[in-house]
């Protein structure tokens, strides 16, 4: 694919943390900043009333953009220079032709759904899904007339062709998430790709969407195993500060460009700030997460020897015979840092934990430098009927932490004495 920014010196590619600090962005558009200062603007200024009518021709698609001709910025609700470089370099991590950036994660997932969904349409998807998207998939959508049908880990191709036919209308896209929140269950993205392509034609392709939030592009690359788009909550490891809230899908420029148009007309796109905010953040992207996956490592370790811990979901402990062993070799780089276990003495067990903890922090939310802890049955998955929480493993003990950068040491001290008060 021809790229628009140099990625390589003699012909070798350089990887993603080498382009991060400059890819996108010439010093010279900017007094010589080495950074890239923020666009703090609403709106741009044409050199030429023609320039502004080309802008204008190929922004609202009346035609093409003419071969050679540099497409200008018109106003920062369609883009803005901070967002055009964040978005040139995220697509180098998932190895995608196109990206686009969002006000939130909640933002990219509506804004995509809305996109490629019509009354009458049917949404296939993943369970459990983050608590925004199982709302908007199972709430909200459905008084505009779209369906959705909903399969578990566990479930087979077979078992989730033959839920489709209990369903009236077309199957117009999957959504997964991978691996599931709090429980670390794996969904196959080959075989989730594999009924999407069942389901396409060559001018109605039934995307698959990969919510890759959880291992973000350093510990699992959907697009390499068949799906079409991947989104992200920016606002976890891609920001990875807990000081931002952003989204972003990324997939060809085939069906990101049609998502980049109505990020226009709804008006979900971010605002600069946060863009060049993002941009620092990935900067230190693959440092962050293969410190918080190490630390994770250790985490889980201590907590494995532990008698008040039981049933710990960290994905470092699928084991050769295990049934997920399989999808977690093909499709993941690495275990990540997302543990989740049972303290022992159900929810007063776990809520004495949670308030014993010095370090750690309690708070929803993952993927940043510090580190975080949750209770998901009454937090993040609170919504979710008695049922459902027994179907997905949510117990009144289960607590979730998100291991961040700090020396792993004493994130286990910290553990080891908030489960001595339990
Ligand atoms: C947080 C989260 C979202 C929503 O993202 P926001 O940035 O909070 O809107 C979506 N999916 C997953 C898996 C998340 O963890």
């Amino acid at each position: 694919m021809a790229k628009k920014w140099d990625d390589s010196i003699s012909d070798e590619h350089l990887h993603p943390e080498s382009l991060m600090m400059g890819y996108g962005y010439k010093p010279e558009w900017s007094e010589g900043a080495l950074k890239s200062p923020i666009f703090q603007t609403s709106t741009f200024v044409f050199e030429t009333a023609e320039e502004g009518k080309a802008f204008f021709e190929v922004a609202t698609g009346q035609r093409p953009e003419r071969p050679g001709e540099k497409m200008g910025l018109i106003y920062s609700r369609l883009n803005n220079p901070d967002l055009e470089i964040v978005e040139d370099r995220l697509t180098l991590w998932d190895g995608a032709e196109s990206a686009t950036v969002f006000k939130s994660g909640m933002a990219a997932i509506a804004t995509t759904l809305l996109t490629y969904l019509r009354p009458g349409d049917v949404l296939l998807h993943s369970c459990p899904l983050y608590g925004g998207t199982d709302h908007l998939v199972n709430d909200i959508l459905p008084e505009f007339g779209i369906k959705s049908v909903g399969f578990l880990a566990e479930h087979t191709r077979e078992d989730i062709t033959a839920s489709l036919l209990n369903v009236d209308g077309p199957l117009k896209m999957i959504l997964i998430e991978t691996p599931a929140n709090p429980t670390n269950a794996l969904i196959d993205i080959a075989m989730c790709a594999e009924i999407a392509g069942a389901a396409s034609t060559e001018d109605d392709p039934v995307p698959l969407v990969v919510d890759n939030t959880f291992l973000g592009p350093i510990f699992q690359r959907p697009l390499d195993h068949g799906a079409d788009l991947v989104i992200y909550s920016a606002t976890k490891y891609l920001g990875g500060h807990s000081d931002l809230i952003a989204g972003a899908c990324l997939g060809s420029e085939r069906l990101i460009g049609p998502i980049r148009a109505m990020r226009t007309y709804l008006g979900t796109h971010v605002g600069p700030w946060t863009g060049w905010l993002l941009m620092r953040s990935l900067e230190t992207l693959q440092l962050r997460m293969m410190r918080q996956a190490e630390n994770a490592a250790r985490v889980a370790e201590f907590l494995a020897g532990h008698s008040k811990v039981a049933n710990i979901h960290y994905l470092g402990f699928i084991r050769a015979e295990d049934d997920q062993h399989d999808i977690f070799k093909r499709q993941c780089l690495g275990p990540g840092a997302m543990i989740s276990f049972e303290v022992a003495g159900g929810e007063p067990g776990a809520f004495r934990f949670l308030n014993a903890l010095k370090l750690i922090h309690l708070a929803v939310s993952l993927g940043s430098t510090e580190s975080l802890a949750e209770h998901p049955g009454t937090m993040t998955h609170s919504g979710l009927s008695e049922a459902a929480k027994r179907s997905y493993g949510i117990t009144a003990g289960l607590v979730r932490i998100s291991v961040g950068v700090e020396h792993p040491d004493d994130l286990i001290l910290d553990i080891r004495q908030a489960l001595d008060g339990v």
